[in-house]
């Protein structure tokens, strides 16, 4: 991904954050953690993130696509990389080249790895995907015979090295709930038909971030964590776990001017001046992940204080009411739209909860035109 040097908006990214947040999710879990870095690490930068997150501890990475696994690669990331999402016209031929453990969830993708493997004449490292109740990606219930049987032959003719098998969990966000332990229960015996078959995968793996941080029963030999990396909370009920948010957004103010009483601010005038004010331009909008559904429902802090931003969220940029002083506030000066919540700022969550979606989707709509700044 290329990301601008310099620009209206700047995601600064706090590396020490990502940093403790592993050393966090490895005393939680007891384990070696799986560093999530799909998405581009959910808004924050895979290889910038993949990197601290190694220098901290991290024993892997875990990606989605092939493709974001050969760039990380590319950025002469040597580590254990799984990627674990393919249409069937990814790159398996790269991948099985650039040694990225890939993890199949039908016997065609297993055909297709196996197919690439031999007209490269290396041996490609699998990982089964399981599925254990999320019917998503995953091997089907009625696959899992013939591809116990399939994985055990290409492992036979050494196509294949069988790493780990993994699955997800589908209530993750209630860890209590009994489905996660027949989850595991299920991935368990997945694994022990690979073994009955000469085929035991070498690692088993399926929890995600809040059960790496309440579920150490569940960590098997890895954890997957991606939000709590990032520092948020996947159980904010039960606390912040000590956890640090990574990401700061902050906006440039482009322009003061002033509106008299009555005049409409932004399209379709939906916010209107109670009384002469001074408002001020921020050029980030819906087109930078400031959803429109927030339009004048979110406050930003400059220079310590807070100020509501008013009428519409547009593509490119947003305007807050300044009040009647003005604030003092100046052209130039910075706006944190979110961050970690401290010195009377609003966090990505505020964001989620005021959208009515969840902050993994705020934090990975941080991109495009967005700088990024690691500190
Ligand atoms: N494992 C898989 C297969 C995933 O798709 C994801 C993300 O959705 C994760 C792990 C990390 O999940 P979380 O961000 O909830 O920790």
């Amino acid at each position: 991904t290329t990301t601008p040097s310099t620009a209206a908006l700047t995601a600064t990214i706090d590396l020490g954050a990502i940093a403790h947040n592993v050393g966090v999710l490895r005393a939680s879990s007891g384990t070696d953690v799986i560093a999530v870095v799909k998405a581009d690490a959910y808004g924050h930068g895979a290889v910038e993130v993949a990197r601290a997150a190694l220098g901290a501890g991290a024993a892997e990475l875990g990606v989605a696509h092939i493709t974001e696994a050969l760039a990380l690669r590319r950025a002469g990331i040597d580590a254990h990389i799984t990627s674990w999402l393919h249409a069937p016209s990814a790159d398996f031929a790269g991948a099985v080249a650039a040694g990225i453990d890939i993890a199949v969830s039908s016997p065609r993708q297993l055909d297709a790895v196996v197919a690439a493997a031999r007209s490269s004449g290396v041996t490609a490292t699998v990982t089964v995907k399981v599925d254990t109740g999320l019917n998503r990606s995953g091997v089907a219930v009625d696959e899992w015979d013939s591809m116990a049987v399939a994985l055990a032959k290409a492992r036979a003719e050494e196509s294949i090295t069988m790493r780990a098998a993994m699955t997800h969990l589908v209530r993750g966000d209630e860890p209590d709930h009994p489905l996660n332990s027949r989850q595991a229960d299920r991935l368990d015996a997945a694994a022990a038909d690979l073994a009955r078959l000469g085929t035991a995968p070498q690692v088993v793996h399926l929890a995600n971030s809040p059960a790496a941080l309440v579920r150490p029963d569940l960590a098997r030999d890895l954890v997957r964590p991606g939000i709590a990396l990032y520092g948020r909370s996947p159980l904010p009920d039960r606390g912040d776990f000590g956890l640090i948010p990574a990401m700061t957004l902050t906006g440039e103010i482009s322009l003061v001017k002033r509106v008299t009483k009555g005049q409409g601010v932004s399209y379709s005038h939906t916010w209107t001046a109670p009384h002469d004010t001074v408002v001020a331009v921020i050029p980030a909008g819906y087109a930078d992940g400031i959803p429109r559904t927030m339009s004048g429902r979110f406050e930003v802090l400059v220079n310590g204080r807070r100020f509501p931003a008013i009428g519409r969220v547009c593509m490119d940029q947003f305007v807050i009411d300044l009040g009647p002083e003005g604030g003092g506030v100046a052209e130039g000066d910075l706006a944190e739209l979110f961050g970690r919540g401290d010195r009377g700022g609003v966090t990505a969550a505020d964001w989620a909860d005021a959208t009515g979606t969840i902050d993994y989707e705020i934090l990975s709509a941080v991109r495009g035109r967005t700088a990024r700044r690691y500190v």
